[in-house]
């Protein structure tokens, strides 16, 4: 069976006056049917750059280069390569918000002030549902209950300013639900919020992804809510997937480096303030300014010198369903031995 999303060799390019900008440069990773995929890194590594050219939002001067991302829901007989597909077509767009919906970091953002959230909600069903406006009102009002949101007949007629921020993403998910999509891509839709509310956005999101069915894409710089959400992780950096694997293998066996790293700041539950949190060394680079050979090899720990800095390590397989793209994990090229 045919994974529901299968990204390969994905490269996303800015073209600037400077130079050519790989934002996304060969990401290849799957998407599993009823699962949750956590694409994890610090920002800047090309995370929300990944989804938005799945979904065909590159804005200027970006652009998908090369790659391909075949999409394969039970509603289709065949797969489709959206990659392929003319992003600002028809075809692309009945898949946005259809198919594929989308939640964002920012609800108050991305929710309008001048229209309630039942305006806002019927609108997004009945774009994609042949539903009267009454069915669309119902189905409106039963979704904000689905999302959690108490007293919804009367929330439905609320307007933004008038919500909470875990409210509003409540409401945002509701709209994101609204077409019952294949395939729900969150990119950080818990960041903006306190803590509490945090953890409750994602216990939410695991109850309706176990509900419907649905795969989730979540994307998120933070390992804690990896732990909690994610069947599977990708890990990137500057551009790459340097690590990817199932979440218990990612957490108790980190292979790459760079998850190491980011794992040892996870902030230790109940540990206080007192302990101080280790942090990786230095920043992310642009990516107009991408190191040779590994990119992580500045901040890397255990980077070989006359080795690190001089190729990039393929990717390589370590045990069914894990890859890792370093040195330390490459198999000796064939004939040496062993
Ligand atoms: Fe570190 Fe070298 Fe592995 Fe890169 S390839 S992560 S620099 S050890
Ligand atoms: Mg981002």
């Amino acid at each position: 069976q045919t994974p529901l999303l299968r990204i390969d060799g994905l490269k996303t390019h800015f073209h600037t006056r400077e130079g050519t900008v790989r934002a996304v440069d060969g990401v290849s990773f799957a998407v599993p049917r009823r699962r949750i995929v956590c694409v994890v890194g610090e920002s800047g590594c090309g995370k929300s750059m990944t989804a938005r050219s799945v979904l065909g939002l590159v804005d200027e001067p970006g652009e998908v280069v090369a790659g391909t991302v075949s999409w394969h829901p039970e509603s289709r007989e065949l797969p489709v390569d959206l990659a392929a597909l003319d992003p600002r077509g028809a075809e692309l767009r009945a898949v946005r918000g259809g198919e594929i919906a989308m939640v964002f970091q920012e609800p108050m953002a991305a929710l309008s002030p001048m229209y309630t959230i039942g305006d806002q909600l019927v609108e997004a069903i009945q774009l994609h549902l042949p539903l009267s406006r009454a069915e669309a009102g119902e189905r409106a009002v039963s979704l904000l209950r689905r999302v959690g949101i108490p007293r919804p007949e009367q929330r439905v007629d609320a307007y933004s300013f008038q919500l909470s921020g875990g409210m509003c993403q409540r409401a945002m998910i509701a709209i994101a639900l609204a077409c019952d999509p294949a395939l729900l891509i969150a990119d950080e839709p818990t960041t903006a919020l306190d803590v509490t509310t945090q953890a409750r956005i994602v216990d939410l999101l695991r109850e309706l992804q176990a509900e419907t069915g649905m795969s989730v894409l979540f994307i998120t710089h933070d390992l804690g809510v990896v732990a909690e959400i994610a069947d599977e992780v990708v890990v990137m950096y500057l551009g790459r997937v340097v690590e990817q694997g199932p979440v218990d293998a990612i957490f108790h066996d980190p292979q790459h480096p760079y998850t190491r790293a980011l794992l040892g700041s996870v902030p230790r539950m109940g540990a206080g303030n007192r302990q101080r949190l280790a942090t990786i060394p230095g920043n992310v680079p642009h990516p107009s300014e991408r190191p040779a050979g590994c990119p992580f090899h500045p901040r890397c720990a255990h980077a070989v010198a006359g080795v690190c800095d001089r190729e990039e390590p393929p990717e390589t397989s370590t045990a069914p369903g894990r890859r890792v793209r370093c040195v330390l994990h490459t198999p000796p090229t064939e004939g040496a031995p062993a």
